[in-house]
């Protein structure tokens, strides 16, 4: 199997009647995501797009979502899958910086589509998804009739970009990362032994986590239930409903779904996997998540340009285990299968087990480019290996620790700082529901180290007792020099903490690029 488009047509043959999507009341079958897929692929031929076209989509999840991305895979379109939480000027930048030709929309998001055709005059074609279209649109579903049976009139091809993946940009503009049909059916038949016959979806679309394990589960003809947005009620209502077997989620999600007053009312007996991913992860939360879900979660490390890089099955470290092997719990596990990599130092040396340096990592499916972008591609490079931006150590074991976000350390009095080892030390304390740390410009120390803490409820937790509480876990040139206690943390749609925008309320600079 060589492109996502063929995985489709093989799904359509060999399980035509098997759901492949649901949201809610809508159904979709793979023969009707195949043929749907098609037909929307000769509309878009009639309208001029030819292979290796960018189309773009600004939608939360949705079945038309979905359809977008197999009239890509079928005809070979680079299918631009684009943030809905973008203010106006930066959705431009991306609809420029990619090319787009066609922007499909959801009616909600209709004020976004607008100020792009307003300022980027390149986009020749607006379809709307989900509501009656502005009479400078088309309406999805009439735009899809247009199209023939058939299907188009041309086929991707293995080495054809598939989709256009744009990074969140916490360290500067978003940067294209275009991932090939080939990669992503490696990718998609690796991580099939993760996600099973029905998963639930709450990642958007836009997002690489959003993609890859709906694709590991198109796979083996699984189905793919979406949730639109993040709601714990029904999130549990979908796993019991729809027997779910695999969820991805975030540490916030967690944290709510585990809060949830009525979660003991929900069968939960279907769920084989529950991947968490995507940011740091406090030991004290996984415990209490295996205490009440049972020991069926795994940790996962990835990102946009790399895919899957690591997994812990946390079942492989007992909880009941010595120190090391809780300790362990705080990795992120071992290298994926097809996926080897070093820890660098500075001088781009490999580094001595339990030595702190740069995850720099090889797979097949990596990304050999930025879209348009040179000087970043040299950057992101050691030889061959790709250069995360996330500083970690090995131990003895292969076992991979992440300690921060290269440009996220805090150099305060010229010691390095990770504020993941601070972060871990605050949340060990049991009035802490999550906490995020970050450098605050300070005249004298260069950087102070500065503590956002969200308290748990009911609790009064002051500066003092918590800085003491540290105190007796990390070296006093580590302990927050303030702490701030927040309502809530500021978040990426992704659910990772917002850092660019903790900088600009509490250290009064507008971000690290
Ligand atoms: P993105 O490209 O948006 O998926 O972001 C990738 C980055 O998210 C990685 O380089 C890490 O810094 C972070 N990340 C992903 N998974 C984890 C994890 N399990 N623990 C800590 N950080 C993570």
């Amino acid at each position: 199997m060589r492109t996502i488009g063929e995985i489709l047509l093989r799904n359509a043959n060999w399980w035509p009647e098997r759901d492949a999507f649901v949201l809610g009341d809508q159904r979709r079958t793979y023969r009707d995501l195949y043929l749907r897929g098609a037909r929307l692929a000769s509309a878009l031929e009639k309208r001029g797009v030819v292979r290796q076209d960018r189309i773009g989509m600004v939608s939360t999840n949705s079945i038309e979502h979905f359809e977008f991305f197999a009239a890509a895979d079928i005809a070979g379109f680079i299918a631009v899958p684009l943030s809905f939480r973008a203010a106006p000027p930066e959705l431009e930048y991306l609809v420029v910086d990619s090319g787009t030709s066609i922007l499909f929309f959801e009616k909600t998001l209709e004020h976004l589509a607008d100020s792009v055709r307003q300022s980027v005059k390149t986009v020749r074609h607006f379809v709307c998804v989900g509501g009656e279209a502005p009479d400078w649109a088309e309406d999805f579903e009439t735009f899809l009739a247009s199209g023939d049976e058939e299907g188009p009139v041309s086929r991707s091809e293995a080495g054809d970009v598939a989709y256009l993946y744009y990074t969140s940009g916490t360290t500067g503009k978003p940067k294209g990362v275009p991932w090939s049909h080939r990669a992503m059916t490696i990718c998609a038949s690796t991580s099939s032994n993760h996600w099973h016959t029905s998963m639930l979806q709450i990642s958007p679309a836009f997002h690489s986590a959003g993609r890859t394990p709906s694709l590991g589960c198109y796979w083996r003809g699984g189905k793919t239930v979406l949730n639109s947005s993040f709601d714990p009620t029904a999130l549990l209502d979908a796993v019991q409903s729809e027997r779910i077997v695999s969820i991805f989620l975030v540490p916030t999600m967690l944290i709510q779904l585990l809060d949830h007053p009525r979660i003991d009312e929900y069968d939960l007996s279907s769920l084989r996997m529950i991947m968490l991913g995507g940011a740091r992860i406090s030991t004290s939360l996984l415990k209490r998540a295996i205490a009440r879900v049972g020991e069926i979660f795994y940790l996962g490390y990835g990102s946009t340009e790399a895919g899957a890089i690591s997994i812990l099955p946390l079942n492989e470290v007992s909880l009941d285990g010595d120190e090391a092997a809780l300790h362990r719990l705080s990795s992120v596990g071992h290298f994926e299968a097809e996926t080897d990599g070093i820890i660098l130092d500075e001088a781009g040396n490999p580094c001595a087990v339990g030595v702190v340096g740069e995850v720099c990592i090889y797979n097949c499916y990596l990304f050999d480019r930025y879209w348009n972008n040179d000087i970043a591609t040299i950057e992101a490079f050691h030889g061959n290996a790709f250069r995360t931006g996330d500083l970690g150590y090995m131990d003895e074991q292969g076992y991979i620790f992440l300690v921060d976000r290269k440009k996220d350390m805090v150099i305060t009095g010229g010691e390095n700082v990770y504020s993941r080892e601070v972060e871990e030390a605050i949340d060990l304390h049991s009035d802490v529901r999550e906490s995020a740390v970050i450098g605050k410009p300070d005249p004298y120390w260069g950087e102070i180290v500065l503590a956002a803490v969200v308290r748990n409820p009911g609790t009064n937790l002051t500066e003092e007792e918590l800085v003491a509480f540290v105190r007796t876990r990390i070296a006093a040139y580590k302990c927050p020099r303030q702490v701030v206690f927040v309502d809530e943390l500021p978040r990426q749609v992704t659910g990772k903490t917002d850092k660019l925008a903790l900088r600009s309320l509490y250290a009064g600079s507008s971000g690290m690029a």
